[in-house]
């Protein structure tokens, strides 16, 4: 059994995260999608709340577990979890500096593997940050969540923005 985790906050997860976490469910048997909080960051999202958004719009994908990721190291998570591999998606090179030491270091400290996966174009811009910025402000971001989501992002938000008629 090819268990990965793929970790996040998720706040709200987004077509961006989707299309890797389906890429990942096609190279491994299993895959946890670990959902972390910061105690440091303030959240737009309860933990329950992003645990459902994702469980329902993961639910037709075969083997993938959502659950709430531990307070610890994420190296030791793995262990505790069997997964071999972490998997992220890269959408720039700043991501990739980023990413890259605490890579090294999580194999460092239990041997896990970080697999990076190149975001789909069409994404690469997205970030759950930009799309509450945007769905904030009452922009369309229709084409980047999936309907239960929008549906909770757009609950207490202004309506969407008039289109001039042309
Ligand atoms: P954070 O780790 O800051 O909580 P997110 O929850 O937004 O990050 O994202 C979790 C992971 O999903 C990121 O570490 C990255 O690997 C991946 N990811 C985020 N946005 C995209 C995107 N647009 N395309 C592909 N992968 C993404």
């Amino acid at each position: 059994m090819r268990r990965a985790v793929c970790p996040g906050s998720f706040d709200p997860i987004h077509h961006g995260h989707l299309e890797v976490i389906a890429r990942a469910s096609g190279l491994f048997d299993e895959v946890i999608v670990a959902v972390s909080t910061n105690p440091a960051k303030k959240y737009r999202f309860s933990l329950a709340e992003r645990i459902s958004m994702a469980q329902e719009t993961l639910a037709s994908l075969r083997g993938i577990v959502v659950e709430p990721a531990s307070d610890g190291l994420l190296a030791e998570y793995c262990r505790a979890r069997g997964a071999s591999a972490i998997v992220k998606g890269l959408r720039s090179s700043s991501d990739f500096d980023y990413e890259l030491p605490m890579a090294t270091m999580n194999r460092q400290l239990s041997g896990v593997e970080t697999v990076f996966l190149p975001a789909e174009s069409r994404y690469l811009h997205l970030s759950s940050t930009l799309i509450k910025e945007v769905a904030g402000l009452g922009g369309d971001v229709s084409d980047y969540v999936p309907r239960s989501v929008l549906k909770r992002l757009l609950a207490g938000e202004p309506s969407p923005q008039p289109q001039p008629d042309l």
